[in-house]
């Protein structure tokens, strides 16, 4: 049991002497827990909710598999048309997110009830900083053990709870023994707990960086964690760096309520005067873009939906939005589906203002340690910015052009 003060000295999450107790909740199956809980025809059968599958011919993914689907090798985000030859015995349904939001309410409002530090993460998923609270409620893996029954007795649904000192390890810990699974991670033990994992199990370790870290033989967690800086920044970068002190079971970020995090991020700019140049407005988007990551990574953010506000001479307005797979949070990657939406929108006439806005914050998705490559380049900004003030950096591409400006004005 992790009590208050038995922290060790160890300090391992690095948060101060008192470690934290970090909850991470995540429904089991859940879409496919909600119709086997409402239909109890379907309980003990293998549930697939996703696309139609269409006699196996059809187009779209699995959403989620029930465990009995799991079975036959059935999982997320398989295209439907593999889960039906895999599993044609299977019961298709269709995904009913007006019913899972409903349940979803329901939910956080249960956890809301042990502490207002719950931040969703997705319709089934949420952090909670119950460190507070433990003088009240007793320790992280009691109020876990309260949680999972009070799901269980007012939502017919279970969880798998990770209890530890950090988002990271906590996150990690609820997906080991799923499902209805309860893994704490005593205070001083992350590394020790992470260090036989697979690499891939780490945030920020996709498909490409397992790879090239398989290449020079680190398999594991561990040994991610106990490799030569110098040797994992020539061949990762400085995101060697990062994924190395994650490795280490180093990982401060706070929980955020949802209360007090932003719907969406935006910045928009009207010309003193209207403009067609090309470039004008190609350099005041990419600032625009950049002053938006900046804030993102400010509130540790990463949008999803990125929009562009065009206003033209004659006063029209008109608003594009793309979402995108990898949520971003620099700069480089909003104006990319920025400048995409601004050229199928400007047509000759002048602009008079633009705007650009990113929404869609860490639903449905993995949270996001790194959403992008250069998002660590641009950190190392920030911190630079933080202590010499916003002129100290600016993309060379940009100064060329602010030269420019000013002799056109
Ligand atoms: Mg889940």
């Amino acid at each position: 049991m992790n009590g208050i003060g038995d922290d060790g000295g160890k300090g391992a999450s690095g948060g101060g002497p008192v470690a934290r107790a970090i909850l991470h909740v995540d429904m089991d199956a859940f879409f496919a827990a909600v119709e086997q809980r409402d239909r109890p025809e379907l309980r003990g059968q293998p549930v697939v909710i996703g696309a139609d599958p269409k006699g196996g011919s059809g187009r779209g993914v699995v959403s989620t598999a029930s465990y009995e689907a799991r079975r036959f090798g059935v999982g997320s985000a398989m295209p439907i048309s593999k889960a039906y030859r895999l599993c044609p015995s299977g019961v298709f349904l269709p995904v009913d997110m007006e019913k899972y939001a409903r349940v979803s309410d329901e939910i956080m409002g249960v956890l809301r009830r042990y502490t207002d530090l719950v931040e969703p993460v997705s319709i089934d998923e949420a952090f909670l900083d119950v460190t507070g609270r433990r003088r009240a409620l007793g320790p992280g893996q009691a109020i876990a053990a309260s949680i999972k029954k009070a799901l269980r007795d007012e939502t017919s649904l279970t969880a798998s709870i990770g209890v530890a000192s950090s988002k990271l390890v906590a996150k990690i810990a609820s997906d080991l023994e799923k499902p209805d699974g309860l893994v704490v991670v005593a205070p001083g033990s992350e590394a020790e707990f992470l260090s036989p994992l697979p690499v891939r199990r780490l945030w920020g370790v996709g498909p490409k960086t397992e790879e090239s870290l398989l290449k020079i033989g680190i398999r594991t967690i561990g040994d991610l964690a106990r490799q030569d800086r110098a040797r994992l920044e020539r061949r990762l970068g400085s995101h060697g760096q990062d994924l190395r002190s994650l490795a280490q079971g180093i990982d401060d970020r706070p929980v955020q309520p949802e209360s007090s995090a932003p719907k969406s991020l935006g910045q928009e700019h009207t010309f003193e005067r209207d403009t067609d140049d090309i470039e004008t407005l190609r350099v005041k988007l990419i600032e625009l873009c950049d002053e938006v990551g900046r804030r993102l990574r400010e509130h540790s953010l990463a949008g999803r939906t990125i929009t562009l506000k065009y206003r033209n001479e004659t006063f029209q307005t008109r608003t594009r939005a793309e979402t995108i797979a990898d949520p971003a949070d620099t700069g480089e990657a909003i104006f990319t589906v920025a400048w995409r939406l601004f050229r199928a929108v400007h047509g000759r006439g002048r602009v008079r203002l633009l705007g650009v806005s990113a929404s869609g914050f860490g639903s449905h998705g993995q949270l996001q340690l790194f959403p992008a490559d250069s998002s660590s380049i641009e950190h190392a900004r920030d911190a630079v910015r933080r202590r010499f003030g916003d002129g100290a950096l600016t993309r060379a591409s940009l100064l060329v052009q602010r030269r420019g400006d000013r002799r056109a004005e």
